[in-house]
């Protein structure tokens, strides 16, 4: 079971409204190719499954970032509306399942984590504006039952932390 990539899950549905996959976009014209998952600004960001950072970030959206994460299963995530990596995370790192990966970015009013999910058979660039109506590469899939069978992230060791040790 992978692990839900935020602390907490949005009080605000993933699946209604404008945050919903398939949403209409700029008056119709295309449809919202993600989940947004409402967050503030700084949320810890986690990887829903082990695998490794793929790409730098790069610009996403309104001064926000998106990085996609390959992971061990073939499937490919693009965390997106980010405001940076977490530190010693970079491209070629691998990450494992409940990670810190990142941190919720803010545009100019609202901030969330914007969650895109790939089956991972294609290849090129995930944004592609001549495929509507999503505008994305044709191995999309709609990321709300992953998300639904997600559980919540259990606190982890942090790194260096033998286990057992008792402290003097
Ligand atoms: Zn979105």
């Amino acid at each position: 079971m992978a692990t839900f990539p935020l602390p907490f899950r949005p009080t605000l549905s993933y699946k209604t409204g404008g945050r919903r996959f398939g949403a209409n976009r700029d008056e119709g014209n295309r449809k919202h190719a993600g989940c947004d998952l409402i967050a503030p600004r700084g949320t810890e960001i986690y990887a829903v499954e082990g695998g490794v950072v793929e790409t730098k970030p790069y610009l996403f959206y309104r001064g926000t970032y998106a990085v996609e994460f390959r992971l061990d299963s073939g499937k490919l995530v693009r965390y997106c509306e980010i405001e940076k990596l977490a530190s010693g995370i970079t491209k070629g790192s691998p990450v494992s399942e409940g990670g810190l990966i990142a941190y919720v970015g803010k545009m100019y009013v609202s901030s969330m984590l914007h969650f895109e999910l790939y089956e991972g058979s294609g290849s090129g660039p995930l944004t592609v504006r001549s495929n509507p109506p999503y505008q994305r590469r044709s191995d999309l899939i709609d990321p709300a039952d992953y998300l639904d069978g997600c559980k919540m992230r259990t606190y982890q060791q942090p790194t260096g932390c033998i286990r057992g040790q008792i402290p003097a």
